[in-house]
């Protein structure tokens, strides 16, 4: 680590929190409270305590910061040729790289990662706004082959004022990857983070201010998704929702839309396969597995939560699992431990609660199935990392997101059984796959029903690679020139001449 990010690990780990966080939203590039006065605090999770306040919006701040991207919407912004958007955001890659300790620092800090997880989501996000900077001036529409007299083309528009609503487990890359591309497509924003983790998008908004962005093109509501979220989503001078969170949620924000027929992209949750064949290359399969659903805790909407594998190889294959995840430490985020807190309280409460309910069903817990503190301090909300072997493929922990570090196994004996089960969920996020060989991998890429197959690394790719789910995981796609398309709507005009 560096001196400066150092000397911020330092201060936070001392004081329990950090100096000069934003706490107010961010309205047509002012910071304003809450119309109303309310505040609300938030936690650190690796020690469980409070250490920030900030503002609790509600109806009234949602309505001032749709009104503010309206009037950028029709103003500066949509005058502004589509180059110089891309300068403004390849500024906030570079100031964003610049600033990148202190950004990790607050994001750790606030959502409970390890710190070298936040760093790179930061340099992720980043990515995110260097990718579509360079995008917003290839935007090009057709020309359409009409019979002789006529010329037709189309135009990408962007879809107007978009309401981005953003969860706890990744909140700058969240934002970033909604963010980053409603923008390049000449989109103004209202974002919503989620009420446990407000600090960096506010942060990211006053940066973009910093690299150019016209004042309410980017507009920051902080609080509930009850107090602020709900009236965000129906507000009639929104046009384009982007709901990152749950599946319940989700259902909730596509209802709320459809009165003023606003489009909706839903990136919801997943219980993602790791589907392992014997012939696989084994070091590489079970440190896979391992970052699969270890990292940041479980907390990961394409975690691969559940290792599906071949019978020949199944008892060796957890034995080395168990032998590796035995020897992870489990710590603050900021002590850069193997796994970190799970981010409040009441995640901790249903984590436990999916885990003590597979003990009374009689599953197999291989290692670890309970909660656990940071060492240092006796304090925070963690579990420890967990195996819960051969569980049936109707089992609550098997079709249930549980958001968690905790990886469940079931068993196959044909690669038409490994499709089956893969598939024997409710969701369709990802899938994972590890053989060597190639037509088997190309043969379940093709037959498991999921947004991305990822072969032999889990988590390959990034931001150039399109994201998003099927079934109960959500539609529209992010990431990606499809990402900047679902930020754009399409005009197509016809002309007899
Ligand atoms: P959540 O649905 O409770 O909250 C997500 C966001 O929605 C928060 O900002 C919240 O304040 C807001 N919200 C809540 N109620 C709302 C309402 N009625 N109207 C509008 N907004 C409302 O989800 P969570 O628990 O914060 O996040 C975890 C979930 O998110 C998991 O299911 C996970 O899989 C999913 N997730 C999906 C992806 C993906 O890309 N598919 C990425 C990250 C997380």
């Amino acid at each position: 680590m560096g001196a400066a990010l150092d000397a911020l690990v330092d201060e936070a780990l001392r004081t329990g929190a950090l100096a000069a966080l934003p706490d107010k939203h961010l309205i047509g590039g002012k910071q304003f409270p809450s119309a109303r006065g309310g505040r609300m605090e938030t936690f650190d999770p690796g020690r469980g305590e409070s250490f920030a306040t900030f503002a609790a919006g509600t109806a009234e701040d949602v309505d001032a910061a749709v009104r503010a991207a309206r009037a950028a919407l029709k103003g500066p912004w949509r005058r502004m040729p589509p180059a110089e958007r891309g300068r403004i955001l390849a500024r906030a890659a570079a100031l964003l790289r610049a600033q990148a300790d202190r950004f990790a620092v607050v994001e750790a800090l606030d959502a409970g990662k390890r710190i070298s997880e936040a760093q790179g989501d930061v340099a992720g996000a980043a990515r995110a706004f260097e990718y579509y900077a360079g995008a917003c001036d290839k935007l090009q529409g057709d020309s359409l082959p009409l019979a002789r007299d006529y010329l037709g083309y189309t135009v990408w528009e962007p879809a107007g004022v978009a309401a981005l609503i953003v969860p706890w487990n990744y909140p700058i890359s969240t934002t970033a990857r909604c963010l980053a591309p409603a923008l390049a497509a000449g989109c103004s924003a209202v974002v919503k983070p989620a009420e446990q983790t407000p600090l960096t998008a506010l942060m990211l908004a006053e940066l973009l201010l910093e690299a150019g962005l016209p004042e309410g093109a980017c507009n920051v509501v902080t609080g509930t998704g009850r107090d602020a979220g709900a009236p965000l989503v129906a507000h009639p001078g929104v046009d384009h929702v982007t709901f990152t969170g749950s599946v319940a949620t989700g259902i909730g924000v596509m209802q709320a839309a459809a009165p003023n027929v606003t489009r909706v992209l839903l990136e919801l949750g997943g219980k993602s396969p790791v589907v392992v064949l014997a012939d696989c290359d084994m070091d590489k399969a079970v440190e896979g597995v391992l970052g699969a659903i270890y990292e940041n805790a479980g907390q990961i909407c394409s975690a691969g939560s559940r290792l599906v594998i071949d019978r020949g190889i199944h008892q060796a294959f957890v034995e080395r699992l168990v032998g590796r995840v035995r020897a992870m430490t489990v710590g603050h985020g900021l002590r850069d431990a193997d796994v970190g807190p799970v981010n409040s309280k009441r995640q901790l409460e249903r984590v436990a609660g999916f885990v003590d309910g597979a003990k009374e069903r009689g599953r197999r817990v291989a290692v670890g199935g309970a909660r656990a503190v940071d060492p240092e301090t006796g304090k925070g909300w963690f579990f420890q990392p967990t195996i819960l072997d051969d569980v049936p493929a109707d089992d609550p922990v098997v079709q249930e997101e549980i958001f968690g570090p905790v990886l469940t196994v079931q068993v196959f004996g044909s690669i038409e059984e490994a499709a089956a089960l893969a598939n024997g969920t409710p969701y369709g996020l990802v899938a994972g796959i590890y053989s060597r060989d190639l037509s088997k991998e190309h043969a379940l890429a093709r037959d498991i029903d999921a947004g991305q197959v990822y072969i032999n690394e889990y988590f390959a790719g990034g931001i150039e690679v399109p994201f998003g789910g099927t079934k109960r995981s959500g539609f529209g796609r992010e990431k990606g020139l499809e990402g900047l398309r679902s930020y754009c709507r399409v005009k197509s005009v016809v002309a007899r001449i």
